[in-house]
C-alpha cells in the first residue's frame, strides 16, 4: 500500500508513494522530481548511473503533472522538502499529462482568474487553492454540526419553484414541462412553512440562484446559503444564534485547520462577542461622515457605505431596525413604530454576510404587506395557506457561505471560494 507523502519521514526506511509530478529537474548525473499529493511534497532523486535502465527510461519521458508511483529507499537529507528524499527502486508512470499544461501548478508562472477557472481541476491541485476548499469544508461541517447541536432539523427544500420568493427580477426561468418555473432564489418560503409544520428549528445548506446582472467580486449567480428558521424566537434570539455560529466556526477553523491557514498565510482572529448592534438610522449617519455619495433615509447601504461602516466598526456587527419599506414583505414591523421592522444584516467589515428578521406570522398582515409591495397574494397561496392553520411566531436568517469563507480568509474575489463559479459570463466548466 502506498503512503500519504506526509507520512514519509526522515526515519522511514522504504516507502511507496503515488502522486503528481510537481517539478522535474535534470542535473546531468542526477535527476530530481518533486512528487505531490494532497498531503505534501517529496523529492525523488535519481542517480542516473546507479538505477536500472527501466527507471531511467520512465524518468526521461515523464511530463509534469503526470501521475506516478514510486517505490524506494528513504534517506534523510536536509535540503529537501520535509528533510527526506526517495531513491527509487521502481518508478511507474500511471497516467500521462499532456504538455504544455494549461497553467502552472507550481505557480512559477502566475495565471489570470479566467485561465485558472477554465482548468479548475488543475488550479485546485495548488496547495493554496486546496487549502481554501479544506477550510470551506471545515466551515460547512462545523456550522451544520453546530446547528444540529442546537436542535435544528436539517431540511431540503425544492430548488425548482413556481413563484419568486420576493418577486422581482432576480430569477432564472426554466422550462418545466408545460409550466413556467424558476430556480429558487432562497429557501425562505419553504423554511417558514416548516414552522407551521411544528419543526420549531430548521436549517438547510444549499444552492440559491440569483439572476443578478452585475458582475462583481462578491456576487455569484449560483451561491451557497446556510438558512435557519426558528419558532418562538424573535430577531434578537436568532441574531444571538448567528453570532454564536460565527464565533464557533472561526474557533473551529482556528483549531482544526492550522496547516491550511498556514498555507494561506492567514492568522485567524476569532471575533469577539457580542457583535455591536447598530440601528439603521445610526449606520446611515456613520456612513455619511465619510462617503462621497450621501445616503438618504430609506436608501439601502451602498458598497461605499458598507466600507465606511466597516472601517469605523472594525469587526463583525449587525445593522438592525431597518425601514420596513426597504425590507422584504415578510419582515415583522415593530408594533409601536411600524415604519421600522425587526430585520437585521450581519456585516463583516468588508461586506454583508447575512440577512434575517423576525417574520410576520399573522396571515392578514402578511397579505397586506405582499400587496403593499405590488405583488399578488394569489401567486403566494401555497405559502399563505400555512399561515391560516396555526403559524407560530418565528425568525431566521440566510448566511452566504462563499462570503463567509471569502471574508474569513481575506480572499479578493468570491470566485476563489467556490469550485466552479457561475457568473454572468461563465457556464462551464
Ligand atoms: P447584497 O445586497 O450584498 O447583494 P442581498 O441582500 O441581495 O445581498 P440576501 O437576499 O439578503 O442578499 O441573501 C442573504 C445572504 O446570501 C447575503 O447576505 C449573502 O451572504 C448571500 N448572497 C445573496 N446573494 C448572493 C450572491 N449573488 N452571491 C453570493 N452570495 C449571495
Ligand atoms: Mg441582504
Amino acid at each position: 500500500m502506498h503512503l500519504p507523502i506526509r507520512a514519509v519521514t526522515p526515519e522511514t526506511e522504504s516507502a511507496e508513494i503515488i502522486g503528481w509530478v510537481h517539478e522535474v529537474r535534470d542535473l546531468g548525473g542526477l535527476a530530481f522530481f518533486l512528487i505531490r499529493d494532497r498531503t505534501g511534497i517529496i523529492q525523488v532523486t535519481i542517480p542516473k548511473k546507479k538505477v536500472p535502465a527501466e527507471i531511467l527510461d520512465v524518468a526521461r519521458n515523464v511530463s509534469r503533472e503526470s501521475v506516478v508511483r514510486v517505490q524506494g529507499t528513504v534517506k534523510a537529507i536536509e535540503k529537501a522538502p520535509g528533510g527526506r528524499e526517495i531513491v527509487p527502486e521502481e518508478l511507474e508512470l500511471i497516467s500521462t499529462a499532456e504538455s504544455p499544461l494549461p497553467l502552472d501548478v507550481a505557480e512559477k508562472v502566475p495565471a489570470e482568474m479566467d485561465t485558472r477557472l477554465d482548468s479548475r481541476f488543475l488550479d485546485a491541485r495548488k496547495p493554496r487553492v486546496r487549502a481554501i476548499f479544506c477550510i470551506r469544508s471545515a466551515v460547512t461541517c462545523a456550522a451544520t454540526a453546530f446547528l444540529a447541536s442546537r436542535g435544528c432539523i436539517n431540511i431540503a427544500t425544492p430548488k425548482i419553484v413556481a413563484a419568486a420568493t420576493e418577486g422581482g427580477t432576480e430569477l432564472f426561468p426554466i422550462a418545466y414541462f408545460e409550466k413556467e418555473a424558476f430556480m429558487n432564489q432562497s429557501p425562505q418560503l419553504y423554511k417558514q412553512m416548516m414552522m407551521a409544520a411544528g419543526f420549531e428549528a430548521v436549517f438547510e445548506l444549499g444552492p440559491i440562484f440569483r439572476a443578478e446582472e452585475h458582475n462583481t467580486v462578491r456576487h455569484l449567480n449560483e451561491a451557497t446559503s446556510l438558512d435557519v428558521e426558528v419558532s418562538f424566537a424573535d430577531h434578537n434570539d436568532v441574531m444571538e444564534l448567528l453570532e454564536d455560529l460565527i464565533v464557533h466556526v472561526y474557533d473551529y477553523v482556528a483549531k482544526n485547520c492550522a496547516d491550511a491557514l498556514e498555507e494561506l498565510g492567514v492568522e485567524l482572529a476569532v471575533p469577539a462577542k457580542p457583535f455591536p448592534r447598530i440601528p439603521y438610522a445610526e449606520a446611515i449617519e456613520i456612513a455619511n461622515r465619510t462617503v462621497e455619495e450621501r445616503l438618504a433615509f430609506g436608501d439601502d447601504l451602498s458598497p461605499a457605505a458598507e466600507r465606511a461602516l466597516g472601517d469605523t466598526v472594525g469587526q463583525h456587527y449587525f445593522v438592525v431596525d431597518w425601514p420596513t419599506d426597504i425590507r422584504p414583505y415578510y419582515a415583522m414591523p415593530y408594533p409601536d413604530r411600524p415604519e421600522f421592522c425587526k430585520a437585521f444584516d450581519l456585516m463583516h467589515p468588508r461586506m454583508e454576510l447575512s440577512s434575517g428578521a423576525q417574520r410576520i406570522h399573522d396571515h392578514d398582515l402578511l397579505v397586506e404587506r405582499i400587496g403593499a409591495k405590488g405583488l399578488s397574494p394569489e401567486s403566494f397561496e401555497f405559502y399563505l395557506k400555512p399561515f391560516r392553520y396555526g403559524m407560530p411566531p418565528h425568525s431566521g436568517w440566510g448566511l452566504g457561505i462563499e462570503r463567509l469563507v471569502m471574508t474569513m480568509l481575506d480572499l479578493p474575489n468570491i470566485r476563489e471560494a467556490v469550485l466552479f463559479p457561475r457568473d454572468r459570463h461563465r457556464l462551464t466548466p
